[in-house]
């Protein structure tokens, strides 16, 4: 970090700018800290006690006692918190609030605790990622200029024993509203717009507000890139109505949400005529490239997480905005916030993130993905000792009771900011698809495959093999499933397409309902997931797929059919595409379940 005095940064900015410079250099006594405190103040919990820490802070005791855990060991415990249970079980603190997690388990989301004062402890993140940026952008009026983030609330329930459940951001927003100081800047959009659940009349109502407002806009951002991408394909579709919503200074008559359209009468308040004509000469040219520079000719640059699935997304962003910054400016989970990006500006591709220790005990667990199974290498490491160049699933220990958790992230060591660690994301354990943060495992593919294959065994045929592909090419982007099928014996007179059209629809249909909830949620309600299709190919395609590995120096006694094709394996798909026989396109949206997580736990 530059040690020139920035006059134009305040007294708030410099702190928080010295805390990094702090914390990374004294990031083993820090991390010894965290622990101390994260066990003495849960001394009495259940879970502690159980595995007989009896209130010991000593590190390597913890070590020996407490063994390392995924999300589905801790689903007893959560259980009985949600249930009615207010004794001490995983914290001291009583449990205020659930996270939902994009994470999932078992297909469903996964519930993380969490209470009051931790939340709070947590916000304090998002001091430190402003700054920086601060720093690097002088001539921006921070004070004045806005930002336009997307951000968007899923919908909300209680457990039975009256614990609140959403997402991190919704609480966050809810937070913010009654603040004056928001914790992610001025935005374009209020808050109410943002704590709409109907999808449609937030997204509409923050362009309209981000439109109105578009010569104070000096940042366009979402949380992860996919978003972004969202947002600018619907501003393709919506742009007539939207521009003369700001023509007329009214507001479509599709808003019906009270609250929503009193919050953008606040800000659309008069007609504009300028801003209405510059969207119809810019939209109505037909060419999207760089529209985001022609809209807000003041915003300097991008803000979305572009790393692990999401780089898929970099180059539609550098289309849309003709190459303008992008910064992933953090690292974070429903667990747990984790990392800052101290080089904001640097390449999309080679972004590393420096994990900040002061937000929970982390461990290491060396990871070889060259070893088949993927397996563990050595023991567990501190966050000081960790090595240059090695992959590591990421184990944390937080205050709001997860105690040496497995968070399922891969991530390789970079280098170093002072003593702390800088990470880049290497991948989610297990994750093959995902195109919206949904993660889908091979697990949940391979059960969501075997349903429709359910709907097409009457009918005589059975899937042989199958592979995947998240194609991002189209937006919204969607799943593609390739399946080779074979016939049963009285029908092997019959070619696959002598069964009706709609069977496969339906097959398409069964898979999408026994996807995650998160697919689902993207897919029916959020409406950035399109229909999945199932592409079928010649008898025998699969075969010529595994001659083509071997031909490519692939062991013939190790071979697997990958599950799960990206981009890159351009060959793989091209021969696939080679043998096509036909394609199907589901043609009904999944149904939702909101609360299913709960009635996941045991
Ligand atoms: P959630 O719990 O829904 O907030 O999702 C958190 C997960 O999203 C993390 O565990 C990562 O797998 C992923 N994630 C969060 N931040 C990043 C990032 N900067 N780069 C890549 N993946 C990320």
């Amino acid at each position: 970090m530059s040690h020139v005095v920035e006059h134009w940064l305040d007294e708030k900015d410099k702190e928080a700018l010295q805390h990094i410079e702090d914390v990374t250099s004294k990031a083993d006594e820090i991390q010894r800290q965290i622990l101390t405190e994260i066990l003495s103040t849960n001394a009495n919990v259940e879970y502690l006690q159980q595995h007989g820490l009896h209130g010991s802070t000593d590190a390597s005791t913890f070590k020996k006692l407490i063994p390392l855990i995924s999300y589905e060991q801790l689903t007893p415990y959560l259980a009985l918190i949600a249930h009615d249970d207010d004794s001490p079980i995983l914290c001291s603190n009583p449990i205020t609030h659930f996270f939902t997690s994009s994470g999932t388990s078992g297909g469903e989301t996964k519930l993380i605790p969490m209470y009051e004062e931790e939340f709070v402890r947590r916000l304090s993140f998002f001091n430190y990622m402003m700054p920086r940026m601060k720093q690097l952008f002088p001539n921006i009026n921070w004070q004045k200029g806005k930002g336009m983030n997307f951000h968007f609330a899923k919908p909300e329930f209680k457990t039975k024993a009256g614990i609140i459940v959403r997402s991190i951001f919704t609480s966050l927003h809810k937070r913010s509203s009654n603040l004056k100081s928001k914790p992610i800047g001025n935005n374009t959009s209020p808050d109410d717009i943002i704590l709409c659940t109907d999808s449609f009349q937030s997204l509409y109502c923050q362009l309209l507000c981000g439109l109105y407002q578009n010569d104070v806009v000096f940042r366009l951002g979402a949380l992860f890139a996919s978003t972004l991408i969202h947002v600018f394909k619907f501003l393709e579709n919506h742009w007539v109505v939207l521009a003369n919503d700001i023509l007329t200074g009214s507001i479509n008559p599709k808003i019906t949400n009270l609250s929503v359209r009193e919050s953008v009468m606040k800000i659309v308040v008069k007609p504009n005529p300028e801003v209405a004509d510059l969207i119809e000469h810019e939209c109505s040219k037909g060419s999207w490239e760089g529209i985001i520079k022609r809209l807000w000719p003041n915003t300097k640059y991008i803000n979305a997480i572009v790393t692990g699935s999401m780089s898929q997304y970099i180059p539609l962003l550098n289309f849309y905005t003709n190459n303008l910054p992008i910064v992933s400016d953090h690292y974070g989970s429903s667990e747990c916030f984790l990392g800052l990006n101290l080089d904001p500006l640097c390449d999309p591709y080679e972004i590393s993130y420096t994990l900040i220790p002061t937000m929970a005990y982390f461990e290491f667990l060396p990871i070889d993905r060259t070893n088949p199974n993927g397996e563990v290498t050595q023991q567990l490491v501190d966050l000081v000792d960790v090595k240059l160049g090695q992959e590591y699933e990421l184990v944390i220990t937080t205050f709001a009771g997860l105690y040496r958790y497995r968070m399922g992230d891969i991530i390789r060591v970079t280098g170093f900011t002072k003593k702390a660690p800088n990470f880049s994301f290497v991948c989610r354990k297990n994750v093959v698809l995902s195109l919206n943060n949904e993660k889908t495992d091979e697990a949940g593919l391979h059960k969501a495959v075997e349903e429709g294959g359910h709907v097409l065994k009457p009918f005589g045929a059975t899937i042989v093999d199958y592979t995947s592909y998240a194609d991002s090419s189209t937006i919204p982007g969607h799943y593609v499933l390739y399946f080779e099928l074979i016939f049963d014996e009285h029908n092997k007179a019959q070619i696959s397409n002598s069964i009706p059209s709609s069977v496969y629809e339906d097959c398409c249909f069964a898979i999408e309902e026994t996807l995650n909830s998160l697919y689902r949620l993207a897919r029916s309600h959020e409406k950035c997931i399109d229909p999945l299709e199932i592409k079928i190919v010649k008898a025998g395609t699969f075969e010529k797929l595994m001659q083509l590995a071997i031909n490519r120096g692939a062991s013939i006694t190790r071979y697997k059919t990958p599950r799960c094709l990206n981009s890159k394996q351009i060959h793989i798909i091209q021969l696939l595409e080679s043998n096509l026989v036909s394609n199907y396109f589901s043609q009904k949206s999944p149904k939702l379940d909101a609360n299913r997580a709960l009635t996941f736990l045991p």
